[in-house]
């Protein structure tokens, strides 16, 4: 009987978050990851990729209609952006908040947006919105072998 796996009785969800193209010129990268990684969420994929066109209204499918769509499309395509997959109990809502509103200008002190951005079309990062858009957009973004099983030796000091 491990005491840390008692977490694992609850859901683990996993979540796409996304520097957008905007964070990795301004050199916020680095800045980004650790966000996460000090909350305590378990890294399972990294890459820096370029954006296909194909892809970019595939992920954002369900705002094809709006008229930003065009600009968004092209804002996502415009430079290299760096793909993660994060794992853990209620990982996607809690993602949400550290990175906060979609407009930065109204994104609480603290989270992403609201100390690192301005402007929503200029907002430097991506979250998905439910655990089943997690597992979509991981499915998307990422092969197979680029989703990585691993433990962390920090496990046991993060969930009793
Ligand atoms: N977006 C935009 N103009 C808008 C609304 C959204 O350019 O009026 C962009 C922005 O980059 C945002 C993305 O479209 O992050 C997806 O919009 P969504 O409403 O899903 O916001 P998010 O989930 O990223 O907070
Ligand atoms: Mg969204």
């Amino acid at each position: 009987f491990l005491p840390h796996l008692v977490a694992s009785l609850e859901q683990v969800d996993v979540t796409y978050i996304m520097i957008k193209p905007d964070g990795v010129q301004r050199g916020l990268v680095g800045e980004i990851i650790s966000r996460f990684e000090k909350k305590g969420f378990k890294l399972t994929g990294l890459k820096l990729f370029q954006c296909p066109k194909e892809l970019a209204e595939e992920h954002y499918k369900d705002l094809s209609s709006k008229s930003f769509f065009p600009s968004l499309i092209e804002y996502i395509t415009s430079g290299p952006v760096v793909c993660m997959a994060w794992e853990g109990v209620g990982v996607v809502a809690s993602a949400r908040k550290l990175i906060g509103a979609t407009n930065p200008l109204q994104a609480e002190p603290g989270t992403i947006r609201g100390d690192l951005a301005v402007q929503t079309g200029r907002n430097v990062v991506h979250g998905s919105d439910s655990p089943e858009n997690g597992k979509r957009e991981i499915g998307l973004w990422f092969n197979e072998v680029e989703v990585i099983e691993w433990t962390p030796a920090q496990a046991p000091w993060l969930m009793e």
